[in-house]
């Protein structure tokens, strides 16, 4: 603590992110990276745009990438919002629909960004608790003062909430924004984008950082009524005109345009997933439905811990959240089935030499 530091700095709790350790040998299955590389067309477009126009300033509107992402949706240019990763779109979210003296609504166990940006922005909020499967308990999202934003699928529970109870949601917030952070939702079965058309009040945000495979490039955005999107512009424009430098709006627009690609690499890990769900489960696992690129996992005997530990130090990283409730599950990111192959190859080990010291 310095005295030359304002409130907001003294006090703000910074998030802290999953460890990026630069050891190549690493087997990184805590951050929810792609394991694939983005497509070829991304990696071209980026390297010839540094090539040719660094010396020039990025578009401030990011009009063609709007206009892409916009396409893709069914959706306007107008009802679409592009920033540097959808932490960057989240942060002005709150800046832009909520305020100070009403709390918002988030539940207990989410992505752990949101209370960060509530204390930064001096937002109160009310945690809403997941019902004991993890589930969200829609009811309790009725009726907020301030709004409402969590991620569908829920971080780190994986689980997918329907487009119903979404709407429900949206319903009985007329006049609050209910924001649905879709981070993962190319590894689910729905998208609530379609709800914007008829509610004024929803917000979308969605990433290319995992299902794009582009955690590196930082791009994110939220699509909603054009009036929202206005409220984001107008924060955005208050702060930095270039959010986006040109070889993320480069990379950006090839990703959208290689479906094929993205298509076959989602439906690989999904693959993966099944797979890896059924090997957990073979080995006294509990693995919530996950429909996200990772899992959420719980054992009867071995602590969460430990795991996390004893597999950090065998050289793969997985994510434990020492946290109420969820003490004793691990995250782990779905990586290749080799990747996969080394995790039981280790938690075989591991279990075997427990079940000698027990
Ligand atoms: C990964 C993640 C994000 C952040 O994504 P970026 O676009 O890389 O900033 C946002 N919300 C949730 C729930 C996430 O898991």
């Amino acid at each position: 603590m310095s005295r030359f530091w304002s409130k907001a700095a003294q006090r703000c709790e910074p998030y802290v992110p999953g460890e990026q350790l630069n050891q190549p040998e690493i087997i990184k299955l805590n951050t929810n990276e792609n394991p694939y590389p983005p497509s070829p067309n991304v990696v071209r477009a980026i390297e010839k745009e540094a090539a040719n126009k660094l010396n020039l300033y990025p578009s401030p509107t990011v009009d063609q990438l709007k206009k892409r992402i916009a396409d893709l949706n069914n959706l306007k240019s107008e009802q679409v919002f592009v920033g540097n990763g959808s932490d960057e779109v989240l942060a002005f979210s709150f800046m832009a629909f909520f305020d100070q003296d009403k709390p918002i609504r988030f539940p207990d166990i989410s992505y752990s960004f949101y209370s960060v940006y509530a204390r930064l922005f001096n937002i109160p909020h009310e945690s809403v608790a997941l019902k004991e499967d993890f589930t969200i308990p829609k009811e309790a999202f009725f009726q907020s003062s301030g709004g409402v934003i969590f991620p569908n699928p829920n971080a780190p529970t994986s689980i997918y909430l329907g487009l119903d109870e979404i709407k429900e949601i949206a319903e009985q917030n007329p006049d609050q924004v209910v924001i649905i952070d879709e981070a993962y939702i190319d590894f689910a079965s729905v998208s609530a984008v379609s709800l914007i058309q008829d509610y004024e009040n929803v917000l979308i945000i969605q990433t290319m950082s995992k299902s794009k495979s582009l955690a590196g490039l930082r791009v994110g955005y939220a699509l909603g009524d054009a009036d929202l999107i206005s409220g984001l512009i107008r924060i955005k424009d208050s702060f930095n005109s270039y959010t986006l430098d040109r070889l993320a709006i480069a990379g950006a627009e090839a990703a959208i345009q290689a479906i094929d690609y993205y298509a076959d690499i989602t439906e690989k890990i999904i693959t993966t997933r099944e797979w890896t769900i059924a090997e957990m489960n073979k080995r006294g696992f509990t693995v919530l439905p996950s429909q996200t690129n990772f899992i959420f996992a719980t054992h009867s005997t071995l602590p969460a811990e430990l795991l996390y530990q004893k597999l950090k130090d065998r050289g793969i990283l997985i994510r434990y959240f020492n946290k109420p409730r969820i003490e004793n599950y691990v995250r782990i990111t779905i990586g290749t089935d080799g990747e996969m192959e080394q995790l039981f190859l280790l938690l075989d080990q591991i279990a075997k030499e427990a079940s000698f010291t027990s």
